[in-house]
């Protein structure tokens, strides 16, 4: 049975979904509505779960109606062997073994292929980190250590490490480059310790040419490990290896570091991606499509969705890229176009969690600013145009951007009446298709609200 359904949903999801994300599930069995599938990874499984699993499900259902939820479990025997690395983030690739690593131990962790240079978009948020790590992926003579790349989540830390490294490969393939993130460092420092290896883990992490740590606020108070860190750091840098390290926030920030590693980490060039803004967005949901039309070539995307995603969801990319795949995957198998409903109707959910709360407080505020009236005036009795106009440019926006009901937003602007307010939303309605400094005005309004 099993078997059928993934035929179907490969036709679904198209062959680099499947291969990705569904041919590693194995279904493992149904039990009180509840359908069990084995997955290799927490990672996996959580994946699969946000962005397969009403799929998976709807499928289920045409064979057996009785099924309600899903349930994504690692199987006890799978990453017990004492060779198992933790959970890796990545969809593993086969793990490299370096020259020197006859004994298996200096691997790199995997990375993934379709984090490269050709696939990072770059924009002002993003665009000194881009360069910085483009100069190293040169590989050239050593110009600052560490590089050290901060950002919050789903910012592309670790995309742009992965594309050092895979650049790296292509033009000095000799180079000895270590890809790892701090956890799993110190999972290698642990099982050494335990082992008695640390002779050969020394020697090992010392002989890389370039060695780079993802996340390494992992390793904030974890002593020995941060010892290690700091040894195996200076090593390096006196050799004049190159280090790359990323972090959720800036050196100075992580609490708990020591502060001779904080300093090491700062010596070098720092830079932080900053969060998204809406042109980046909308240029990564852009090549994202591209990159979904090898799945899906003949899905239509109506003009506008992207406009609306970029400036609904919030500045993680992981979300952006996670509510695309969704919206394609939803799309083909409903036999639909992408259109606002359908858009509407699937990602309910994400859009509400980034929902980003504007309040008509702030509305008031920009839009007396802008206009350059007095927001007493704005808000107050007087029916001048000069103030009526901006007026109902506010109502309007406060219908559009917040959750308030009409008689909410007319008791905010000096207890006004709802059908005021109904009045003054249609009015800007009407004068938004005719008048182009209107439509500017709030397009401008718009993006001033939602940074
Ligand atoms: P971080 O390590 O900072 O948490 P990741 O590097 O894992 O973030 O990025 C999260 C997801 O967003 C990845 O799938 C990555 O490919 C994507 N992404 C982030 N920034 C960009 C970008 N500028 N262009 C294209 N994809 C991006
Ligand atoms: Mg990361």
């Amino acid at each position: 049975k099993w078997g059928q359904l993934r035929q179907r949903l490969l036709k679904t999801v198209g062959q680099n979904n499947y291969t990705n994300w569904i041919e590693p599930i194995e279904f493992r069995a149904a039990n009180d509505g509840i359908a069990t599938f084995d997955v290799p990874t927490t990672f996996l499984g959580n994946y699969v779960s946000q962005n397969y699993a009403d799929l998976i499900l709807h499928e289920l259902k045409t064979e057996d109606p009785s099924l309600q939820r899903l349930r994504f479990a690692v199987p006890a025997h799978v990453g017990a062997g004492a060779e198992a690395a933790p959970a890796a983030e990545q969809r593993p690739e086969a793990p490299r073994t370096s020259k020197q690593a006859a004994n298996n131990v200096l691997t790199t962790a995997p990375l993934d292929k379709r984090f490269t240079f050709d696939t990072f978009v770059v924009g002002k948020p993003n665009e000194l980190a881009h360069a910085a790590a483009r100069r190293v992926a040169e590989g050239g003579p050593v110009t600052f250590n560490p590089l050290f790349l901060y950002g919050g989540v789903g910012l592309g830390k670790t995309h742009l490490m992965h594309a050092i490294a895979h650049e790296l490969r292509e033009r000095r393939p000799e180079m000895n480059v270590l890809y790892l993130s701090a956890e799993q460092f110190m999972y290698r420092f642990v099982q050494a310790l335990r082992d008695r290896k640390m002779m050969d883990f020394k020697e090992i992490f010392r002989s890389v040419d370039v060695l780079m740590v993802d996340d390494v606020q992992f390793i904030a108070g974890k002593d020995s490990t941060q010892e290690e860190f700091f040894h195996t750091f200076n090593a390096l840098v006196d050799q004049n290896k190159q280090i790359i390290i990323s972090a959720d926030r800036a050196p100075g920030e992580i609490k708990d570091l020591e502060d001779r590693v904080k300093s090491r980490l700062q010596c070098g060039l720092v830079v932080d991606l900053h969060p998204t803004d809406y042109e980046l967005r909308l240029g990564i949901l852009q090549s994202k499509v591209e990159q979904q039309r090898v799945n899906y070539p003949d899905l239509e995307v109506e003009t506008g969705v992207l406009e609306f995603l970029a400036h609904r969801i919030s500045t993680n990319v992981r979300v952006l890229e996670g509510a695309l795949t969704r919206l394609f995957a939803f799309a083909s198998l409903v036999g639909r176009e992408i259109n606002m409903e359908l858009t509407q109707d699937c990602l309910s959910d994400v859009l509400r969690a980034s929902e980003r709360k504007i309040t008509v407080e702030e509305i008031q505020r920009k839009v007396s600013d802008h206009y350059n009236i007095r927001l007493s005036d704005m808000i107050g009795p007087k029916r001048l145009r000069s103030y009526a106009r901006p007026r109902q440019v506010a109502m309007y926006l406060c219908k559009k951007m917040t959750s308030r009901s009409l008689p909410e937003i007319g008791r905010r602007f000096g207890g006004r009446d709802h059908t005021t307010v109904m009045h003054g939303v249609k009015r800007i309605e009407e004068l938004k298709a005719q008048d182009g400094q209107i439509a500017e005005d709030l397009e401008l309004l718009r993006r001033a609200l939602e940074e």
